[in-house]
């Protein structure tokens, strides 16, 4: 298929980074730019060799030369933005978390399927090679019944970064919504499994304000009786990631796999030894944008759907909600 005529919401620093040469590399057109000022669309449109930079949201959508939208504003914009685009029938693409609460959570992605649009979340991690091979090898039976996973996503907040996410906590500020989401599907997608309770403490180590944290650790309690622990992090300079799940008959050791970046490896260590898993890399953004522009046409769903950005975002809620209280707090995974 040729690719999608996209619009841009939010001129950020993921849509640069990422996105803009994801969706160019499925052959994809990125036709305009929205940012709330109209000096940034501009700048930003001119960097990016993208036709239009605007300031207005009814003037991105109003366009005919658009299918679909690619939202990564900060998150209390998220949902207002998928509402117009729905409207507008324009399929959508949103960032994590798709919003700071549940039930606007559940709002959009039942405007989206009232609308007929197609509504992926951008959860980046499952389209990794290293957890799909995960995944697969759980499924052929390699460490028999999972008993425990650990999720090491303890990272350093670069400096360009360090703005509304530790200082606005009325912008979904703060390492849970930023990080424990991804691990929350990552976890969802590689055991295949939903957690059911979660347990966790946060902590500032000196870059959240207002309250935010910049630190969490936590347990969560699926469904299985799988207990997965997390470590998140905006603090941390020289931590690595990683991603492991304990099984009866043997273990798989994800490192380096909780990036951006298509790496990493992972061990599977059974009685017969350690061996790797056999990984095929590939950019983990432009196959988010591929399997969205083919559930577009109508093959699939999107990597990460609308309902499974709910479900991370229900974990992340638990799991701010266990810190609070100190108790093992239940996970709302209604959609
Ligand atoms: P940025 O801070 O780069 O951009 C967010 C918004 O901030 C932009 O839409 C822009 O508003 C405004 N902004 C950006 N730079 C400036 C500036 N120099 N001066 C003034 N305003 C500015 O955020 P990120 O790209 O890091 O994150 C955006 C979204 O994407 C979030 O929802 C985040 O959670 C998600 N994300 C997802 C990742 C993934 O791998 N799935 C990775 C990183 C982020 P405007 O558009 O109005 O100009």
């Amino acid at each position: 298929m040729t690719g999608l005529r996209w619009g841009l919401i939010g001129a950020s620093t993921i849509a640069a980074q990422h996105m803009i040469g994801a969706i160019r590399a499925n052959g994809g057109e990125v036709t305009a730019v929205m940012s709330a000022s109209a000096d940034r669309s501009a700048t930003f449109a001119r960097e990016h060799a993208i036709a239009r930079g605007v300031s207005g949201l009814d003037e991105l959508l109003g366009a005919d030369d658009l299918d679909a939208v690619y939202i990564s504003t900060t998150n209390e914009l998220h949902r207002d933005q998928v509402f117009a685009a729905a409207a507008a029938g324009k399929h959508v693409l949103c960032e994590k978390p798709l919003a700071l609460t549940l039930g606007d959570a559940r709002a959009m992605v039942a405007r989206c399927h009232e609308r007929g649009v197609v509504m992926g979340t951008n959860h980046h991690l499952r389209n990794a090679a290293t957890h799909r091979a995960m995944r697969e090898a759980i499924k052929a039976g390699r460490i028999g019944r999972p008993l425990f996973a650990r999720v090491f996503h303890a990272v350093y907040l670069p400096p360009n970064l360090q703005g509304w996410r530790i200082d606005k906590p009325q912008a979904g500020g703060g390492v849970i919504l930023d990080i424990t989401v991804h691990d929350a599907d990552t976890l969802r997608f590689v055991l295949d499994d939903e957690p059911a309770s979660v347990t966790a403490m946060t902590s500032q180590g000196g870059m959240g304000r207002e309250g935010l944290e910049d630190g969490v650790m936590g347990v969560v309690r699926f469904a299985s009786g799988v207990l997965a622990q997390f470590h998140d992090a905006f603090t941390t300079r020289y931590a690595t990631t990683g991603f492991e799940v304990h099984g009866e008959d043997g273990s798989l050791i994800g490192t380096d796999c909780m990036t951006q970046a298509p790496k990493g490896e992972v061990l599977l260590r059974t009685k017969d030894g350690a061996a790797p898993l056999a990984i095929a890399h590939e950019n983990l953004y432009a196959r988010s944008v591929r399997l969205f522009q083919e559930a577009v046409a109508g093959r699939g769903s999107p990597a990460a759907t609308g309902e499974d950005g709910i479900k991370s975002l229900g974990v992340a809620l638990a799991t701010r909600e266990a810190a609070r209280t100190g108790r093992e707090t239940a996970i709302d995974l209604r959609v």
